[in-house]
Parts: structure tokens; sequence; C-alpha cells
């Protein structure tokens, strides 16, 4: 089932047994841990570092900037953790993929006809 709502809990270590819905934040080791927020199972780990993950901490709640996604997963979900509740992105359809592909090989037709004059 989807979750709605994160914990949070900083440890020194990420403990073995990783619980569903605890976000475990390690200060020293800069990462936190969580299961995937779809109830699949999946252990997600956030590096926190200025090219990965960054983290909020406004001493009640938690927030992650960017979005998870854990296309490496079968469920492929993709999520925000916003003040310690769980954003779901929407799901793209398929006609939304092929748009955004066309659109995307249009800006490369164009940046790259710019070199062929
Ligand atoms: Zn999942």
């Amino acid at each position: 089932m989807k979750r709605k709502v994160f914990k949070h809990k900083f440890v020194e270590f990420i403990p073995e047994v990783i619980k569903e819905g605890i976000l475990y934040i390690s200060v020293p080791y800069a990462t936190a841990t969580h299961k995937c927020a779809c109830g699949c199972g999946e252990i997600v780990v956030t590096p926190i570092k200025p090219a990965d993950w960054k983290l909020t901490w406004d001493g009640e709640t938690v927030t992650m900037y960017p979005s998870i996604g854990n296309w490496n997963f079968p469920c492929k979900s993709h999520y925000w953790i916003e003040e310690s509740k769980i954003i779901w992105a929407r799901e793209w359809s398929d006609s939304e993929i092929k748009k955004g592909r066309i659109k995307d090989r249009a800006i490369k037709n164009r940046y790259y006809g710019k070199f062929q004059k």
C-alpha cells in the first residue's frame, strides 16, 4: 500500500533491519535510508551530498530534494518527501512519454541544426 507519511530517526549507523515508514538519517555518514514508500520492501539508500540529495530538517519534519525515483525497482515508484509527507508523482501515460520524446528530439534537432549552416 502506498504510504502517505514518514517518520524520521537520527541514527549514527543505519540499522540492519529497516522498518517500514521510517527514514533513517545518519549525519556522521551523510546518508539516509528507507524502505520504498510503495510497500514493495525494496531498500532505498540516498546519499546526502551536493550532487545527490539534500535533506532539510525543520525540527519536526524532514524534506528531501530532489524526488526519489526508484526506476531500478520493479515498482518504478516516484515520489517526493516533503515535510515528512509522501507526495506521489503522477504516472505518465504512454502518449505523454511519446510526446515528451518528440519534444526532446525537436529541441535537439533545433540545437544541432544551428551548427549545420
Ligand atoms: Zn516500491
